[in-house]
């Protein structure tokens, strides 16, 4: 297993204190690895820095080629890199081989030939005697940080765009998943000149703040909760440093009277628990409307039993374990407290999973009413609950009243309510009879305390890249 380092080209072992990676399945230890110490996030914000100058010179198409011979990289190692992410993660080895390896392979694809397409607005003279141009211009050093809930692809949404606009990084996966992204930094060593890209090991006080907090560090671009987005935003805020940020998220879908419900059913019970439900887009916060509210909260209840919870390896799993012990007394704390409502049913799961591994049963809630903790808090973890609405202006008002603003879905056989609805719903997405779909043109990312920037498509790119003017006197 690859637990070293990336730093200036060279695979080293971290000189900070060790730190436990766990296999959440079975609740036991799998590596130990040393942190990296504070004189190595120096080195490696240095190294970014000096591999600035040569690399934001390369032209794009050279930058599309490493992108591209990175991505068949990840496919020759698919099962290796699938299996490494569903032992640390817990998710099904299955799932993170046939859905996630490919999407990441993309990512790295799409943004190879992104880097050859930016535009922008025309030149001419807008004074006399006078022509202007735009530029996109790469910042520099990017700092990145990475969550649990998909490591490697986190990695690929930070590294690609980053990468592709001629910045360079310095990573830190979530310390409680870097083996994909310790296992990249092998393959990303061999491929692209030294310090490009840096890989650190740690935890958010001992390696992430004083990354973010260097001064040689010019975006830092996080994804993660709300309350780190906000601690990030505050600290870097006195050396105006630019921010990327994707929070949390709690996603509201709307399923009215007219919906085609089997496959609303279908759909949830898909998007709301994949990945056991460790996902801020989440089909988590259900209204339904009255006409088919018993006949979808019992539809759903069924399905969702029918969830086959299990080990990594088992072909037939689903979901897996929540991601640490810390997380499954988090989720477990939310369920208690909704269970206790008097006015709040539990129609199926509710309870850990039997075993030493952090799983916890996929678990539906009816009757929550607005303002009831489970309705408002992200549970992030295989948890929906279902509320009743009268119309739609009552289901819009609900869907809005909320802090995040990531991703929301409205199920709907009538175009015109969808098209009302998506022009009012304040998320940065909404999907129409579906939910969870991400492609690699399309931006993702949030408002409201969700964030701002966004991740994937050519505004991803531009997000990474400074708009300048330079004039020409003729
Ligand atoms: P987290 O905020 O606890 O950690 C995210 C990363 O930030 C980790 O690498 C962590 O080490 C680092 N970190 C923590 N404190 C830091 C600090 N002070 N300075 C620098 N770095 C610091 O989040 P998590 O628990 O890993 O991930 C779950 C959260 O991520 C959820 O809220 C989820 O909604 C969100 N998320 C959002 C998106 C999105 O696209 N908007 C995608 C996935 C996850």
């Amino acid at each position: 297993m690859q637990t070293k380092l990336l730093i200036n080209g060279q695979l080293v072992d971290g000189q900070g204190s060790p730190y436990a990676v766990y296999n959440p399945s079975a609740g036991t230890v799998l590596v130990n690895i040393a942190e990296a110490s504070a004189a190595q996030v120096d080195a490696a914000v240095q190294a970014a820095d000096q591999a600035f100058a040569g690399w934001s010179q390369t032209a794009p198409k050279d930058r599309a080629q490493l992108l591209l011979k990175l991505a068949d990289r990840i496919e020759a190692e698919a099962a290796n890199l699938a299996r490494l992410e569903s032992q640390n993660c817990g998710k099904p080895y299955l799932a993170a081989l046939n859905d996630e390896i490919p999407a990441i392979a993309d990512v790295f694809r799409f943004f190879a030939g992104a880097s050859r397409c930016l535009s922008g607005s025309a030149g001419g003279e807008y004074l006399p005697g006078h022509t202007s141009m735009i530029r996109r211009d790469p910042l520099g050093v990017v700092a990145s940080i990475a969550p649990w809930n998909y490591p490697l692809m986190m990695v690929a949404w930070k590294l690609a765009p980053a990468l592709a606009a001629g910045n360079c990084v310095v990573l830190k996966p979530s310390e409680q998943t870097p083996l994909t992204a310790l296992a990249l930094g092998e393959i990303m060593a061999e491929l692209f000149p030294a310090g490009v890209i840096n890989i650190l090991f740690g935890r958010g006080p001992s390696v992430g703040e004083p990354l973010v907090n260097h001064p040689k560090v010019r975006l830092v671009s996080l994804t993660g909760s709300v309350a780190t987005g906000a601690r990030i935003i505050a600290s870097t805020a006195s050396s105006v440093k630019r921010t990327h940020m994707e929070l949390g998220g709690k996603a509201p879908v709307l399923i009215f009277d007219d919906a085609d419900i089997d496959a609303a059913v279908e759909g949830i019970r898909a998007f709301g628990f994949y990945n056991a439900g460790q996902d801020c887009t989440a089909a988590c916060r259900l209204y339904v409307q009255q006409g088919v509210y018993e006949q979808f909260v019992s539809k759903l209840g069924e399905a969702v039993a029918s969830l086959r919870m299990g080990l990594q390896d088992d072909p037939h799993t689903e979901l897996g374990p929540l991601i640490t012990r810390e997380h499954l007394e988090r989720v477990e704390g939310f369920v208690e407290r909704a269970k206790a409502q008097p006015h709040i049913r539990l129609i199926t799961g509710g309870q850990r999973g039997a075993g030493d591994g952090f799983f916890f049963e996929p678990t539906v809630l009816a009757d929550a009413r607005q303002d009831d903790e489970i309705v408002q808090r992200e549970v992030f973890g295989p948890v929906v609950s279902i509320t009743p609405f009268t119309d739609e202006a009552q289901a819009l008002a609900y869907a809005n009243d909320s802090d995040y603003g990531l991703a929301s879905s409205v199920w709907t056989r009538d175009v015109g309510r969808a098209n009302r609805l998506a022009a009012r719903l304040q998320y940065g997405c909404t999907w129409v009879n579906t939910h969870f779909m991400l492609v690699s043109e399309m931006p993702h990312g949030g408002m409201k305390q969700s964030g701002y920037g966004k991740d994937m498509s050519m505004y991803g790119l531009e997000d990474y890249t400074c708009v300048r003017h330079v004039m020409f006197k003729h």
